[in-house]
This record gives C-alpha cells, structure tokens and sequence, in this order.
C-alpha cells in the first residue's frame, strides 16, 4: 500500500536499482509531523539471496583492488557527504527527528571516518618481526574476508552505516547493507552518494525491509562470513544464535545504561550541562544516553533542583525549528515504552521530580514527543536504573562516595560510556581505572565520541569488538602470517634451532 504521491525508491543490487521481488513497498514517515517521506521495497529472502550473489561476484575483483585504490573511492564519498551535508541533515531531521545541529553532527561523523578509513588504503598496517632460523623472513598482513552483512539502527542513520561500511571497504569486503525500517530513505542517500563516488557494481548493495524477513535472511546466509550489527540487547542474542550454525565473525554493537557520576567537588554548573546534553540530546536515543546520575550526598539536593530547572525550560518541537531543543522521539511504539517506565519507576517507589508525560498541544499533537523525564531517590536496583529506557527518561541516584559510585556505576548488564565530574585527580583516574566501560569521560558527558578512538562496550554491550579508529580494522579484516624460508633447505621451527 503506497499513499498517493509518494515518491517509491528501489533496493541496489549489481548496481542497479530494483523493486523487491515481492513487489511490496512500506512507508517511511517523519516522528514530528506524520509527513510521508517515501516508500521503500519490502524485500525478502529472495532478494538477499540476490544481493549475496552479486556481493560474493564483487568480491573476487574488489579484495584485488590495491588498497589504496580503494581509500581513493573513499575520498571522493567523503567529499560528496560534505558537498550534501546540509541536505542530508535537513533529510535526516525530517525522517528521523533529531535537532538540525546534532543531524549535522551525525553528517559529520560519517565525513570524519571516510576521510581516516580513505587514508587506511595507504596504511592498513601488518607487522614485520625476526625469524627463530636464519634465512627466513616473517610477516603478518591483514587480508579481506569476503562479504558484510550490514545492520544497522535508526537513531544514527548515516553516520553508524558510515562505521561499518567505509572500514569494510577499504580492508577489500564487498556489503549487502540493511538499514532501519524507520530511515530507509537516509541509508538509500548514503548508497547513492557511494554510487556517485564510481564504486564499482556490487562492492555496496542495499535491500531494504524488517529485521526479521531481511536482517535474518542476510545473517543465516551461508556465504556472508561478517555480520555487524548495531541495535538492540535481544536483536544481538537473536544474531548471534542465527548466526551460529555457520560459526560467523559477529559484531555487535548494543544498548547502554550509561552512568554519570558527579562527586562533591564537582563544578556542578558544567556537570549539569553535560547531564543535559547525554540525558535529552536525540530525546535520549543514544547508545551512549546519561540515564543514571549517580550524585554524591553533599550536592544531590542542589544538583537535583539545577536539573530540573533546565529541563523544565527545555523546548520540544520538530528538529528543523531552530530553537527546538528536544525532538521526537522515533514511533508510536517508543513513546509508548518510554511512558510505561515512568509507570514503571513510579511504581517502583522512585519520584517523579519532573516531566513523565507525553507532550500535546502547541503543534506537538501529530508527532511522538515526550517530556524530558527526571527522577528522584531512584534505588541502583529498580527497573528505571538497570533497563535500557531509549527516552528523554534519566534516574539519580544518591551515594556516599566514590566507591559507592563506581560500584553503582558497575552495577549493570551494560558497559558502554560513563563519565565523572570532578576537579581532584586521583579521583579522576581511579574512576578512569575502575568503572567497566568502553568509554569514560572525565568532566564531560557521556557522549561525544570521536572517530579515530575505538568506539564499543564492555559485558552485555556487545561481543569484545570494537568499531572505528584502527579497531575497526581487526572486525573486517583477517590476519595472515607469512613465512618465507629462503635458505633452500628444510627448517623445522621449533626443532632446528642451533645455529
Ligand atoms: P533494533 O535492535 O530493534 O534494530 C536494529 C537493526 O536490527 C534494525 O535494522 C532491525 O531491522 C534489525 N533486526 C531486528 N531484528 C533482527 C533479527 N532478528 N535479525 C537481523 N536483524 C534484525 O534496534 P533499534 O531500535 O533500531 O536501535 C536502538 C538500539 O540500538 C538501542 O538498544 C541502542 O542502545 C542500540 N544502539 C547501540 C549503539 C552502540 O554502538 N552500542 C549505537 C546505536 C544504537
């Protein structure tokens, strides 16, 4: 079913466009007004089946490309994404939701990694190292793998494809690229400017559709070897266990429950702005989202009062408008799990000091806002403090010191960002040393990661790998060790060691 008027878009496969096999569409729609913003291919297995082919074909010539050849493809996408920058924001502000600075933003992050990954074409490092016998050389070097299955979420629909499709290019893998169902038209963007940029047919193709009849599809297919996955806890255990049969490489990418400890010393003014920004910025739709504030006792009760003060003064509207500081956030379903955990919390014992509702009037009525949600006297053990919320929803928490903190901090499935105001150093690093997390930062957010740094969690956040920076590397790339006796007779390593 496709609304009348509505521009229809294709899945890219060998390099040219096409209708899903089944010649069914779904829609896209703006989170802040109901806009449609077009109607994609609701594909299948028959189409990844399709889109494997051609990936698999691409491969035997792409993994021969000299890598630098292929970092050059790389620069000229980079220059494109900035040359589209601005439209691709007012795009992604439209179809996803988030504020236009922080769409920009995302733009950005996916500038920034081609430009780096473009310039791993000319390094791509191995490592050279003496051999135990005499006339014999040893090397390691990293060789391609084959194709990438690319799954990826909506609440960074340019920038997370950008992570995981740029460093598989430039280590020589071909991709089949699922995006989100909710950003199809920002993932057909970004395919279309690769296309411009002259890759070759069949290195990038995308099939557009739902977790389950695509995403599935594409990670039980025998002859996808990588799977990269960014999305949700349960969407990873489900990847993992279909993936298993055909013992595939895995990445995973999942949720946070991300603490900011702010400590007695604290300059409270900057704790608060950095609280505000990790806890509301994309109606808290990060990974690395601030949902526990973990406050020492001597400035909980005047911490508390400056946050609620700034929430309450924080303007929801559609991303675009330049003096919205809250957007939507993504679907009906969100705004209504977002809302069930003020229930929840409530119920809990925890207290509302602020926000806890779905946001109506003032032109708000068509889209899904939620207030910007701060609870008080919240128990390290409640729902509200352990459950990833993907919400404007965060939950202080009171303790005695910094031990208490870290400890609280710790205290979860999850592991990805934390972060501790203060200004005494040896509390700084202790923090830095203890809290299990991918990420800390000291006297700042828990966000703002940059892409020459490898991005990922510790425990149940993902599977031990890491994206971006040189990381990223080790996920599509396989090491190969190299030996070469030129001595002209048999050596035995291990054995033959007497010189
Ligand atoms: P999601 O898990 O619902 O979906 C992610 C992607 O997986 C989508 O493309 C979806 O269609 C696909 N999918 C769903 N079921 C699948 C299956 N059985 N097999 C294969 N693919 C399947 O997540 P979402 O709602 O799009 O994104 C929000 C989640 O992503 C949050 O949990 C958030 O923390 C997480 N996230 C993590 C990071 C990180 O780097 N750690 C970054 C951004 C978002």
């Amino acid at each position: 079913m496709t609304t009348a008027g509505t521009q229809t878009f294709k899945n890219f496969i060998a390099g040219e466009w096409v209708d899903a096999q089944s010649g069914e569409t779904f829609e896209s729609t703006s989170p802040a007004t109901g806009e449609t913003i077009g109607a994609f291919p609701k594909s299948g297995a028959a189409d990844i089946e399709r889109a494997v082919e051609a990936a698999r074909a691409a491969y035997e010539k792409w993994r021969l490309v000299p890598a630098p050849k292929r970092g050059e493809f790389l620069y000229r996408f980079a220059q494109l994404l900035t040359d589209e920058k601005e439209d691709l924001a007012q795009l992604m502000t439209r179809e996803m939701g988030k504020v236009i600075a922080e769409a920009r933003g995302d733009v950005q992050e996916a500038i920034d990694i081609s430009f780096y990954m473009a310039g791993e074409g000319r390094r791509l490092f191995g490592h050279t190292t003496p051999s135990e016998l005499q006339d014999k050389f040893n090397m390691s070097v990293r060789m391609p793998v084959g194709v990438a299955g690319v799954i990826t979420p909506w609440n960074f629909p340019i920038a997370i494809p950008s992570w995981k499709i740029v460093p598989a290019i430039v280590c020589g893998d071909t991709v089949v690229f699922k995006p989100a169902t909710d950003t199809p038209r920002l993932g057909e963007r970004f395919v279309e400017l690769l296309v411009e940029a002259g890759l070759p047919p069949g290195v990038v193709n995308v099939v557009h559709g739902g977790g389950g009849a695509v995403g599935e599809a594409l990670v039980k297919h025998p002859d996808v070897p990588l799977i990269t996955l960014t999305g949700s806890r349960e969407t990873g255990v489900a990847v993992l266990r279909s993936a298993a049969d055909n013992l595939k490489h895995v990445h995973l990418e999942l949720g946070g429950k991300n603490p900011i400890i702010v400590l007695d010393d604290a300059d409270l003014e900057l704790a608060v702005d950095g609280i505000v920004w990790s806890a509301f910025g994309t109606s808290g739709q990060r990974c690395t989202a601030a949902s526990r504030v973990i406050v020492q006792d001597g400035v909980y009760d005047e911490l508390a009062r400056r946050l609620v003060e700034r929430a309450e003064h924080m303007r929801l509207g559609p991303g675009w408008e330049p003096d919205t500081d809250v957007g939507p956030v993504i679907n009906k379903a969100a705004l209504e799990k977002i809302h069930s955990y003020t229930g929840i919390g409530r119920d809990e014992g925890a207290r509302l000091l602020t926000g806890g509702e779905v946001a109506t009037g003032n032109g708000l009525d068509s889209g899904f806002f939620y207030t910007p949600t701060v609870f008080g006297d919240v128990d390290p053990g409640m729902r509200i403090a352990q459950e990833e919320i993907f919400g404007p929803t965060t939950a202080l928490i009171r303790v005695r010191d910094l031990d208490e903190a870290v400890q609280v901090a710790n205290g979860v499935q999850f592991g990805l960002s934390s972060s501790i105001f203060t200004r005494d150093v040896n509390s700084a690093f202790r923090a830095l040393r203890d809290l299990v997390a991918g990420i800390t930062y000291i006297n700042a957010g828990t966000i703002g990661a940059e892409v020459h740094l490898p991005f990922g969690g510790t425990k149940q956040t993902g599977n031990g790998h890491r994206e971006a920076g040189q990381a990223a590397l080790d996920f599509f790339t396989e090491w190969k060790a190299v030996y070469v006796d030129y001595s002209g007779k048999l050596q035995r390593a291990q054995i033959d060691t007497e010189p």
